[in-house]
């Protein structure tokens, strides 16, 4: 039985490239009927978050990510947050020092810092010192002990990896505070819930041959690794939160729905053996496989992740996006008594934001300055002197059409005789006549439509401003 993790640490956001962890974790279990399970990693004391289990709670059921186990719904390999699970690393660490594979450091230092290996003498006390020294409550730490030679592995992204032992500083498994450290704690807890695929950022490539060595140490099997690449912004840089648009919270923020960042997450490593691009959550668990991850970096290319928006909005039932729509277009457009219903449905397949479907009617409470220049087109045989002549005849007709009678059909009607009158072209009369009414080139909806939006006595207003401005 497969099963794979998401351990996040409670940092109080989501970064994206967690949040393609967690999905691919996801994937590879539910691709192969397998347990996806969450596990909270708050050992570092000094960095925990109000609220931030919350947010990863909150995140896996926005994203559909429903895990088979965690600590808000059990299961049978708990407790799931590692602060929870103390007793149980401590114990695991007094078996390595028991063994030799591990010993109490008594040194003032309990990291290294940067680069440089911690070296001390704490390996060889006697026995009897170490005694003397716990007996007086001394501040300890807890080492792993690296043995000499090489250690490998195959990381089915990266291939095999070969480091030599001497490059690998003897960590810390416990810390002064009895907690553990994270590389103590992941290796002991995907052993126990019975991790069979480990899914990380590259970030934790170099320290794997270590934690591949605490497997050996206690001779348990190690499970198969799955390194992610890094996830780059438009400039080649690491994402960061800094620069905004990095977490989960801020692309729902920005008005981006949750099934379009899954579907464009997906993409962030990972390619199908098409050229498919959209998919849902569904047939990613169908068609995700580890041999289309790549280790090349990923660029999140927010420009496409606006297609990919438009698109689910594309694909939402009208209703639905009737309803999204309907606040924004009463709270940005002054005008009342719209037809709503109608705007949203022309509105839907021409924007990339739900939260833009208002600006496409954004001349319905002012007409905006525009340039004569608009009413010639060629494809429509529209020139200035035609509209003129159009302008000025639809306003003779339109003035005398009655209240009653000022409906979307109607007005149609009217033009369409016009244009059997005076031998034109339907788009040399309908042409100029948007190009009046709204004062833009294009619009969601055509002439008559406006011209019933705006109502009687501004659509004679507009038709006088282009007569004007054509004269
Ligand atoms: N707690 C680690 C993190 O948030 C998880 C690393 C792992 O998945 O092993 O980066």
């Amino acid at each position: 039985m497969i099963r794979t993790r998401f351990a996040p640490s409670p940092t109080g956001f989501m970064h994206i490239g967690n949040l393609r962890t967690a999905l691919y974790e996801y994937l590879i279990a539910k691709s192969q009927s397998g347990k996806f399970i969450l596990r909270i990693e708050d050992t570092d004391q000094n960095r925990l978050v109000e609220d931030a289990e919350k947010i990863i709670f909150e995140t896996l059921k926005i994203a559909g990510l429903k895990h088979d186990e965690g600590p808000d719904i059990g299961g049978d390999f708990g407790p799931y947050v590692q602060s929870e699970r103390k007793n149980i690393y401590t114990k695991y660490a007094l078996e390595l020092v028991k063994n030799k594979f591990a010993y109490y450091c008594f040194c003032e230092k309990e990291k290294s810092d940067g680069f440089e290996k911690h070296k001390c003498d704490c390996k060889n006390l006697p026995p009897e010192e170490i005694k003397n020294r716990l007996g007086l409550n001394k501040n300890f730490v807890i080492r792993q002990i690296i043995p000499e030679g090489e250690t490998s592995f195959d990381d089915k992204v990266y291939g095999k990896i070969v480091v030599n032992n001497s490059e690998l500083d003897d960590q810390v498994l416990i810390k002064s505070d009895g907690l553990p450290t994270y590389n103590f704690a992941n290796v002991i807890d995907d052993h126990l819930m019975q991790i069979t695929h480990v899914v990380r950022g590259c970030e934790y490539l170099s320290s794997t041959p270590k934690y591949n060595l605490l497997y050996k140490a206690f001779g348990w099997e190690i499970p198969e690794y799955i390194h992610l690449p890094l996830i780059l912004d438009e400039n080649g840089e690491k994402l960061s939160k800094r620069k905004g648009a990095a977490s989960f919270e801020d692309l729902l923020k920005m008005g981006f729905l949750p099934e379009a960042i899954i579907n464009y997450i997906a993409l962030l490593g990972w390619s199908p053996t098409d050229n498919q691009e959209i998919f849902s959550l569904g047939e990613l668990e169908k068609k995700f496989s580890i041999n289309g991850l790549s280790k090349s970096p990923a660029i999140f290319d927010l420009k496409k992740l606006e297609w990919m928006n438009g698109e689910y909005i594309k694909k939402m039932p009208e209703d639905e996006f009737y309803n999204r729509a309907l606040s924004c277009f009463k709270e940005n457009i002054k005008k009342s008594n719209l037809d709503y219903k109608y705007m949203a449905k022309v509105s839907q397949t021409r924007i990339n934001f739900i939260s833009e479907a208002w600006k496409l009617f954004d001349f319905i409470d002012k007409l905006q300055d525009y340039n004569s220049e608009l009413f010639i087109n060629k494809k429509m045989k529209s020139t200035q002197e035609i509209s003129l002549t159009v302008l000025e005849c639809a306003l003779n007709k339109f003035m005398s059409v009655n209240l009653n009678n000022w409906t979307e059909n109607n007005l149609k009607e009217i033009l369409m005789n016009m244009a059997k009158e005076k031998n034109l072209k339907t788009g040399q009369i309908f042409w100029p006549i948007r190009i009046a009414l709204s004062g833009k080139q294009n619009t969601p909806c055509g002439a008559t439509e406006i011209a019933e939006m705006l109502g009687k006595e501004e659509t004679l207003k507009r038709i006088n401003i282009g007569i004007e401005k054509l004269n």
